[in-house]
């Protein structure tokens, strides 16, 4: 039978950055543990179409679903939180709803009315609120609102939720503000006043939050979460405390024992007699904060002053940690810093060296000098994306004796095209969501490290990028022991490549840090550990 489902909302207030995506993957994680089926999405108020245009340093990593979709970071947070996937539906900003709104207006959809925010925009924002409801597979869907409570540019979606409380009513919408409570050191004191005034914010927009998760350096008094009831309108037992935490994997055993799941469940008049199941992720937790052993891995990329640039590979980096009992310390190294007289230095204390996924020439000399290190000095590599496509040039230079070989984004001149655009990419001259984008499926051949890893030979995998491997060369790869051990089965484009001797050289065209989660580390981070770790104890 198809589900009902209930909505909550997640707001935020006083400043932006508190973690509100992480706040409701881990009310999702509380409430999925207790038999729900729930999903998350999010609503980003700028005009970017999605952020796949934007630069990393901007808004941090762009992650890809499934389908294809160009998303905020914070779906990466949801599936590693709940092991669910997400897709387009889950995460929506100003422009797609504009975009959507102007190409049925000149289809003529709206017969001649005038097309305005109120009602047509926030009529468009409600059908993207309802629409995953509707498939009828969920019990709760989460909608985070991107931005801040009072931004000019998140009024159409503060309007849309007032609507959908008021079309759903009161059991079956649950709004939750997520605020801080900042520490003044002059006064000793946790000040309440930013968080009235955010939530007075609310209130003028119509909306009466629900519960209060507030954002504190200390915990809060029962003094504070007085003043915080009776001034923001909310039961005493709805001010959630949310104190820092070492780890985001910390936040959903914080909120269960604040009890934020058992406040949403009785807003909705459902019974939450049963404490929820989270044996595993406790488990898990566990495993992260007792580790027996200890490895450095450099990162290598030109986005390291920003960590968020490469979220999705520093969170399979603490699964695969986790899995193996093993702290990683990950060392964010900038390709354009070291050159062939400075590599040792920089690299000989790792026991394992990741080129990450990139754009453009800046840095790239430095990646595939890094590459060669590896490589040379058998320390495990492993290359991602662009990391793949580093790996391959150095090795067709330097050990192949293709001393011109580049990829064509590099060099679009490159005596040898080694990384090239495929056929269909060549008159593309749009750049919003054109690259090869989203899962495809890789056949792995047996006997392979890949194959070591997976332990099967049909994988899925996602994608984005514009530029392949070309397969001209591949034979000559083969040859001197550089092994395609996974490739799509239709196309024939490599999608693994490994050094047969090596003790762990790996590289892969698409991105395993998109599908790596909690309960589901992925087995090409795991290895890659472990083959740190061996390289450590050698
Ligand atoms: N710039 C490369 C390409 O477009 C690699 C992209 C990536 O690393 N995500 O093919």
């Amino acid at each position: 039978m198809a589900r009902k489902a209930k909505y909550i909302f997640v707001t935020g207030g006083v400043t932006s950055s508190l973690g509100k995506g992480i706040i409701a993957a881990s009310l999702g994680k509380l409430l999925q543990a207790r038999g729900f089926s729930v999903t998350i999405q999010k609503f980003d108020p700028y005009i970017n179409v999605d952020p796949g245009t934007l630069n990393p340093y901007e808004h941090g990593e762009c992650y890809v679903t499934d389908d294809g979709a160009e998303t905020d970071l914070d779906l990466g947070h949801y599936e590693r939180f709940l092991n669910i996937r997400t897709s387009q539906a889950n995460n929506v900003t100003t422009g797609r709803i504009y975009y959507d709104v102007i190409t049925k207006e000149r289809e003529g959809e709206y017969l001649g009315k005038t097309v305005q925010v109120i009602p047509h925009i926030t009529d468009e924002i409600k059908n993207n609120i309802y629409k995953l409801g509707e498939t009828g597979k969920y019990d709760i869907v989460i909608t985070e609102i991107g931005g801040c409570v009072g931004d000019i540019e998140s009024l159409p979606f503060i309007e849309a939720v007032r609507q959908t409380r008021f079309e759903l009513g009161p059991t079956n919408c649950v709004s939750i503000h997520l605020t801080l409570i900042p520490y003044l050191k002059a006064a000793g004191e946790l000040k309440t006043k930013p968080t009235q005034h955010s939530v007075k914010d609310l209130l003028e927009a119509g909306i009466q939050p629900d519960i209060l998760v507030c954002r504190s350096e200390r915990a809060l008094n029962n003094e504070i979460r007085k003043k915080l009831a009776l001034f923001c309108n909310v039961p005493i037992n709805s001010v959630i405390e949310a104190q820092d935490a070492e780890t985001i994997y910390d936040v959903p055993v914080m909120m269960r024992k604040e009890k934020l799941d058992e406040r949403v469940l009785s807003k909705f008049k459902i019974s939450h007699k049963k404490d929820p199941k989270i044996e595993g992720w406790k488990n898990f937790l566990g495993k992260l904060k007792n580790p027996t052993e200890e490895v450095n891995i450099g990162l290598i990329g030109k986005y390291v002053e920003l960590k968020d640039a490469y979220k999705s590979i520093a969170e399979s980096f603490v699964h695969a940690g986790a899995e193996n009992e093993c702290r990683v310390n990950v060392k964010w190294l900038h390709s354009e810093d070291f050159s062939k007289d400075t590599v040792e230095r920089n690299l000989k204390d790792l026991d394992g060296i990741l080129v990450a996924p990139g754009f453009g020439d800046r840095g790239i000399d430095g990646k595939i000098i890094a590459v060669q290190y590896a490589r040379e000095n058998k320390i495990p590599f492993f290359g991602i994306c662009l990391g793949l496509q580093c790996a391959m040039v150095e090795f067709a230079r330097n050990v192949l004796g293709l001393k011109k070989a580049h990829s064509v984004e590099m060099n679009s001149r490159t005596k040898h095209p080694l990384i090239d655009l495929m056929e269909d990419q060549k008159n593309i001259k749009n750049k919003g969501g054109t690259m090869r984008l989203g899962a495809y499926d890789c056949l792995i051949k047996k006997g392979t490290k890949a194959h070591q890893a997976y332990g099967t030979t049909k994988i899925s995998e996602r994608h984005r990028h514009r530029y392949e491997f070309n397969n001209k060369y591949l034979n000559e790869f083969e040859a001197a022991g550089m092994l395609a051990s996974g490739k799509n089965p239709k196309t024939n484009l490599v999608e693994i490549m490994e050094l047969a001797d090596h003790p762990w050289f790996m590289a892969c065209q698409y991105h395993p840090e998109l599908k790596s989660t909690v309960l589901n580390p992925h087995p090409l981070f795991i290895k890659f550990v472990k083959a740190a770790l061996a390289h450590k104890k050698n």
